[in-house]
């Protein structure tokens, strides 16, 4: 597979319009092994400009859903039949397991094949008459793409996070201009490559790779954008949040969050250690919705954290593509800094590290950090109250249910939460407390295309996937016709 380092504008790959690079590393290593296009506003008002063409005078809102559904399907299938090769691509940029990529691209091709069946639905679905009181008048409710979408996606799931964007903006009849994470554009740029080979008609899809000031940041501002999809920090949500303003763009967010974990002392142990670990060193803890707090109730707490570390030491930590490795690398370097300061903050305000805690002595280069328990972590600590991603999780004990639920919703955060309990009674109580998008029982971390994804509180605004992700990318308006014979006689009588 070519490594792409262009950009991808108006159908075409070209270089940045400054000719600036980026160095790619590979996070098992630390070592250069590519580099990428480094575009600044120049570049980023071309993609803006051929999206604007493509929607204003193109063809693709002017399709039926159907013939937009058969693109999708084949970059579905493109995507599929190429899998292993861009999960490998994927590792190697963001040094998640290989096992955790190929999941993610076969999710990412699934993605744009749900859909394209909404797309085929909204032939039929797209307008609705509505019923009046008043029968000279008939109105109906047309649903239309919202335009040109500025879409800024992180780093933790780099194609997967492009598909849940792409696929329902094209799906509506958008077009798009993605902006990809500096440490992780290659599978974006893939993508962009699928799309030429599928003959999608060209500024439908744009990609422009760079850092977030220099191109995150036009984009947002470019007044020729219509709607910005966002996922990543809280700070640039609310940024891009203030930005939208200036214009009434509209505006999805995707941001962080601490989510909490209860579990109830009628759980089977092995069951809640095992859901507690997928919901804390899946890709490395790098999930915005990692149940990063864990609340365990005080009758079987010990026996919990004993089980916990025991299984957390066992955990095999290497480079994503050797058979095995069950927790690759961080991201970069910067994310390696960040978890580090974070778990020694975490200790100096009082916090106690039962395993883990840094590097790993065996690996020496890369960005590897191990599985890492923290307790006696203080309520007031900014590791029990701020967003570490990385693998590090924090253990508490609880006394009852209200308890439990009070410390769960204790945070500025709302995208998930899970519990765990054998009394389904409390469990739905306690699911009802929680404040958040997401409610798991007596699991954590799935999700699927078809159910939405999303915040309350400061984890963002809107939601994703399903058919909540569809209407992100839809406008709606009003068609009423007068349609009786008499004259309306207001000014003028008859
Ligand atoms: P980030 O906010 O630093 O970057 C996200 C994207 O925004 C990147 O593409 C970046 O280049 C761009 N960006 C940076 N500055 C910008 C600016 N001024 N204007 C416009 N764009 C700009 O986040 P990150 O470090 O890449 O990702 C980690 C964060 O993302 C975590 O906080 C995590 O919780 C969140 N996240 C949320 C979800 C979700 O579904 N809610 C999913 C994944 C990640």
């Amino acid at each position: 597979m070519n490594m792409r380092n262009e950009l991808f504008i108006d159908g075409k790959w070209a270089p940045a319009a400054r000719g600036g690079m980026l160095e790619v590393f590979n996070p098992a290593d630390g070592k250069a092994f590519h580099a990428i296009a480094a575009a600044s506003a120049e570049d980023v008002d071309r993609a803006v400009i051929a999206a604007r063409r493509a929607f204003d005078d193109g063809v693709w809102p002017r399709m039926s859903g159907r013939e937009r559904a058969h693109y999708l399907r084949r970059i579905a299938e493109v995507i599929r039949g190429r899998l292993p090769a861009i999960a490998e691509l994927e590792v190697r940029d963001n040094g998640k397991p290989r096992a955790e990529a190929e999941w993610d691209i076969g999710d990412a091709a699934y993605t744009f094949e749900y859909y394209a069946s909404l797309a085929e639905k909204f032939d039929e679905e797209r307008s609705e008459a509505i019923a009046l009181p008043d029968q000279r008048f008939k109105t109906r409710v047309v649903r239309e793409p919202v335009g040109v979408v500025g879409a800024i996606i992180p780093w933790n799931y780099p194609l997967l996070m492009a598909a849940w964007k792409v696929a329902p903006a094209l799906a509506a009849g958008c077009t798009v201009v993605l902006k990809p994470a500096e440490s992780t554009s290659l599978t974006a740029l893939e993508l962009a490559a699928i799309s030429e080979e599928v003959d999608l008609p060209p500024g439908v899809l744009n990609v422009v790779t760079g850092l977030g000031p220099d191109v995150g940041q036009p984009l947002v501002d470019h007044p020729l954008v219509d709607k910005l999809a966002f996922t990543g920090s809280g700070a640039v949500g609310s940024r891009i949040m203030a930005a939208a303003a200036k214009d009434i763009k509209r505006v999805s967010l995707e941001l962080g969050g601490k989510s909490p974990f209860i579990v109830f002392e009628d759980s089977e142990i092995d069951k809640a250690v095992e859901w507690v670990m997928f919901g804390i060193f899946w890709n490395q803890g790098q999930v915005c919705s990692a149940t990063s707090r864990v609340l365990v109730h005080e009758q079987i707490y010990h026996k919990f954290l004993e089980r916990l570390t025991a299984e957390a030491r066992k955990i095999t930590i290497g480079d994503g593509l050797k058979k095995g490795v069950l927790l690759g690398p961080l991201v970069s370097d910067l994310q390696h800094q960040r978890v580090t300061a974070a778990v020694e903050k975490a200790v100096a305000e009082g916090a106690t590290v039962v395993t883990g805690g840094g590097r790993p002595k065996e690996l020496e280069t890369g960005y590897f950090f191990e599985p890492t328990i923290l307790t006696d972590v203080p309520l007031t600590s900014s590791a029990w109250t701020d967003e570490i991603f990385g693998p590090v999780v924090c253990v508490r004990p609880f006394s009852s249910e209200k308890d439990a639920v009070a410390l769960a919703n204790d945070t500025r955060f709302g995208l998930a939460a899970a519990v765990m309990t054998r009394d389904a009674g409390r469990a739905e109580r306690v699911a009802a407390a929680l404040r958040a998008g997401t409610v798991w029982i007596n699991c954590s971390q799935p999700s699927f295309i078809e159910a939405p994804w999303g915040g309350y509180k400061q984890s963002g605004i809107g939601r994703e996937l399903g058919r909540w992700g569809f209407e992100n990318y839809l406008e709606t308006k009003q068609v009423t016709a007068y349609v009786s014979d008499d004259p309306w006689g207001w000014y003028i009588k008859h």
